[in-house]
């Protein structure tokens, strides 16, 4: 078996196979076995659980959730990978491949294998150019999974697990924070990779949230997506003029009675105008937009 390990093995083994590592596609190989050993626990799924594995690269989180007797879906967009994944793992009855850009392919496997609230687990070791767009995007289609680890950019990670009034803090933190509990899990030096990027990266869990389960805020979510984006629009600008703003862009009434609704909507849930949204809690974005759903704005 490959010795996923190695640089100087991986290094070899893609000279071998005529392929190379492409930046485009946020290529590093997680060469740390104790970290990857340390990822597929915390995702605790077990016996023939689903698991998606975004950008399985050249299989060393796929052997170890196999080993586990998972069933596993990966997604991966790398030509030469591809070839090389259907040859080390197609005898695999539980293991299933998904090829093309998993922003676009992910949706049709979701509607056509999975229940609403009953998705299966995720991990990866995420692309750096499409981690946050994939996440959001998870998020916003509803489609919510048990227990997600992912591997990030240090950076993007802070932004997952941001908590109102640090800076870090940002629409993207409010959007993972509907859903799921966030909880960075370990800081991976670059030299955990082969090839080394030039940041840190981090690990982190997302556990679904009980009221997520319940499913009470689902109706107002399509004015709650939107809503938190607008508010952080300008983040030095007040709630109340980022809130006129989305408003305004739905619909067109004067702006004095427009500047009326907002001060209502604003006392109605106790906000003073002068916050700024960095200072919310999640619970403020969604009383918001309940109160803009009601008021059928
Ligand atoms: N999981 C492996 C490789 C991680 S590198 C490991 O930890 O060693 C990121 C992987 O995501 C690569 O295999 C890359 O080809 C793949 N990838 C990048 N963009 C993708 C996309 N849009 N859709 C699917 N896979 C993608």
């Amino acid at each position: 078996m490959l010795n996923y390990n190695s640089a100087a093995a991986l290094s070899a083994f893609l000279e071998r196979e005529g392929l190379g590592m492409l930046k485009k596609f946020g290529q590093n190989f997680l060469i740390n076995p104790q970290i990857r050993q340390t990822l597929v626990e915390t995702l605790g799924a077990c016996s023939t659980d689903e698991v998606w594995e975004i950008g399985p690269g050249l299989g060393a989180m796929t052997a170890l959730l196999l080993e586990k007797g998972l069933n596993v879906k990966t997604f991966e967009i790398d030509l030469g990978f591809i070839r090389v994944l259907k040859k080390m793992f197609s005898d695999n009855d539980n293991f299933n491949l998904i090829e093309g850009d998993v922003l676009k392919t992910w949706f049709s496997q979701y509607t056509s294998t999975v229940q609403p609230f009953s998705a299966p687990f995720l991990l990866g070791n995420l692309p750096y150019n499409i981690a946050a767009a994939l996440i959001a995007n998870f998020i916003e289609k509803r489609c919510v999974f048990s227990r997600m680890v992912v591997t990030v950019q240090k950076e993007v990670a802070l932004r997952m697990a941001a908590s109102a009034g640090s800076k870090d803090y940002s629409s993207f933190s409010v959007l993972c924070a509907s859903t799921y509990n966030v909880k960075p899990l370990m800081t991976i030096t670059p030299s955990s990779f082969f090839p080394q990027p030039n940041v840190d990266s981090m690990g982190v869990l997302f556990e679904k949230k009980a009221s997520v389960i319940n499913g009470e805020q689902a109706e107002y979510l399509p004015v709650f997506y939107p809503l938190v984006r607008s508010l952080f629009a300008s983040r030095r600008k007040t709630v109340k003029n980022n809130l006129f703003s989305f408003l305004s862009s739905r619909k067109p009434l004067a702006k004095e009675a427009t500047r009326e609704i907002c001060t209502v909507i604003l006392n109605e849930n106790g906000i003073n105008e002068n916050q700024r949204a960095e200072n919310l809690e999640l619970e403020a974005f969604f009383s918001l937009a309940k109160t803009i759903y009601n008021m059928r704005l």
